[in-house]
């Protein structure tokens, strides 16, 4: 018999990948099959392993959604085969969530179950519109509410209750359609036409959408902007806050949905920064690197190192390690890196980089490294860009490459509603044009950022249409690439 799986039930957040939970994130990377909804954030699903089997429970558009008891059967099934399964939910999967009858489900076939709480819409989502849901001398209690039964209308509430608080504030989840009648309800019961509300579409994602209004015109308001779900309602004073604390629409890239494509490990801090300049960010490694099988040659009797990227550096160490060798082979070979990334990872492994050109690239790597005379190693990836071998050619330099790493490419289930797509080496573009090409029409007009004129002339060559290059090649630069890219086409559309 097989050993018994485990299920951890994980509130994956309300949508922006951020808001997912250090622990959330553990297991979910760790998962071998993940059972998910439709409200799960697109940049959370990415995170889920290249080999893990994907079951999306939440299917709209046209599909109904899969019954509870279905999905509780295949909780069980894979867990009975031992697998590791995370059940994904959106928010916090307690709160309105259903969580609880899957856990009786697991409980009743004896399923070892584990959950991680997670951040839930229902304060989450007026936080990212600047709305605090209690504030001193404005709000002392919150109440969080369905506004929608489970025959379709509103559910049985105490309006004159609800209408009669005071110095509360209400949420209402699952309350687009029934916007209308809900209002009513609470000013029929009394309740101040004035108070402040706000209705949120989407929150914490690049399309979230507020509507501010007095009680008695939200619904109209709503109607207006044509909200639909997922969107929260909020009724009391903390409402009327919205418009000043809101801390995101000034942030240069807010409102973009944004794909970084570096390989999964690498892709921490471009992540973060495309983050702090308010994007919304969906990491979808287009690659992956695996050191080449060895025996590495000998690296010793050369007069300069040669290394173009942290992965070349990274799986230098590596195969030396797995061969029992050692950095000092390099003797007294002078170190050059193609810039400041790699010339940092040297660093770390205590090694000084005598050598980075002026700019980040091939060529004047090659450049400086011709002037500089002497035998040269480069070290580098299997199919690393032919600009760098041409130019030492050339130049008449006596070189000799040595490949490191092979880089294959990674299917990706990327989302075709992208406003941008970020790449940093030719081979993650020719990854996502690979990925795209199957069955995504019309993936050449997401606008491609690029780290350098390499990149570029790759993202160009692979059809992308909007190609625009960093001034250097850098992460700081390539996210201000990103920032006036995003100025011009807005100032264009205006
Ligand atoms: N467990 C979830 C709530 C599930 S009920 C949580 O804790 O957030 C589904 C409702 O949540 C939606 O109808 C909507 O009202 C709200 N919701 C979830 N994500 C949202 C989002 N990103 N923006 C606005 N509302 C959201």
């Amino acid at each position: 018999m097989n050993k018994m799986g485990r299920v951890w039930l994980v509130g994956a957040g309300p949508g922006d990948a951020g808001l997912l939970t250090l622990r959330g994130r553990e297991v979910l990377e760790d998962a071998e099959c993940v059972v998910y909804d439709r409200l799960v954030g697109e940049g959370v699903l990415a995170l889920i392993p290249e080999g893990a089997e994907r079951v999306d429970v939440g299917k709209s558009g046209g599909a109904h959604p899969i019954p509870q008891r279905e999905i509780e059967a295949i909780l069980l099934d894979r867990a009975r085969a031992g697998k590791r399964v995370v059940r994904l939910k959106g928010g916090d999967p307690f709160l309105f969530g259903r969580g609880g009858e899957e856990i009786e489900a697991l409980l009743t076939a004896g399923v070892p179950f584990e959950v991680v709480p997670g951040v839930t819409s229902a304060i989450a989502v007026p936080a990212y519109a600047g709305i605090p849901v209690t504030h001193r001398g404005v709000s002392s209690a919150l109440r969080i509410i369905t506004a929608h039964s489970e025959r379709g209308g509103l559910p049985d509430l105490d309006f004159e209750a609800l209408a009669r608080t005071k110095g509360e504030t209400l949420v209402f989840l699952m309350g687009v359609k029934n916007a209308g009648a809900l209002c009513e309800a609470l000013l029929n019961a009394g309740m101040d036409p004035a108070t402040p509300a706000a209705a949120i579409e989407r929150g914490t994602t690049a399309r979230q959408r507020s509507a501010f209004a007095p009680l008695t015109a939200l619904p109209e308001r709503m109607r207006e902007e044509g909200m639909a779900p997922p969107a929260i309602l909020i009724i009391g004073g903390v409402a009327a806050l919205g418009e000043r604390f809101d801390f995101r629409k000034a942030l240069p890239l807010n409102g973009l949905r944004i794909a970084v494509t570096r390989p999964r490990g690498r892709e921490g801090r471009l992540c973060r920064m495309l983050r702090d300049a308010g994007a919304e960010v969906l990491s979808f490694p287009c690659i992956a690197t695996e050191p080449l099988p060895g025996p590495l040659p000998p690296l010793g009797g050369f007069d300069w190192v040669g290394f173009t990227s942290v992965t070349g550096v990274e799986a230098l160490l590596t195969l030396l390690a797995q061969e029992k060798r050692d950095i000092r082979e390099l003797g007294e070979a002078k170190i050059a890196a193609i810039g400041p990334a790699t010339a940092e990872a040297l660093r770390l492994h205590g090694l000084r980089v005598d050598f980075i050109p002026e700019a980040y690239d091939g060529t004047h790597l090659a450049g400086g490294l011709a002037e500089r005379k002497g035998r040269i190693l480069l070290l580098r990836a299997e199919q690393g860009s032919p600009e760098l071998a041409e130019a030492l050619h050339e130049r008449g330099a006596d070189f000799r490459e040595v490949p490191l790493y092979r880089t294959r490419y990674v299917k990706a289930s990327l989302p075709q509603d992208l406003d941008m797509a970020i790449f940093t080496s030719a081979s993650t573009v020719r990854g996502f044009a690979a990925c795209a090409a199957e069955g995504w029409r019309g993936w050449e007009t997401v606008p491609a950022v690029c780290i350098g004129w390499q990149t570029a002339r790759a993202a160009r060559e692979c059809g992308f249409v909007h190609v625009a290059a960093a001034k250097q090649a850098t992460l700081t630069a390539l996210v201000e690439a990103a920032s006036t890219f995003n100025r011009s086409r807005r100032e264009a559309g205006r």
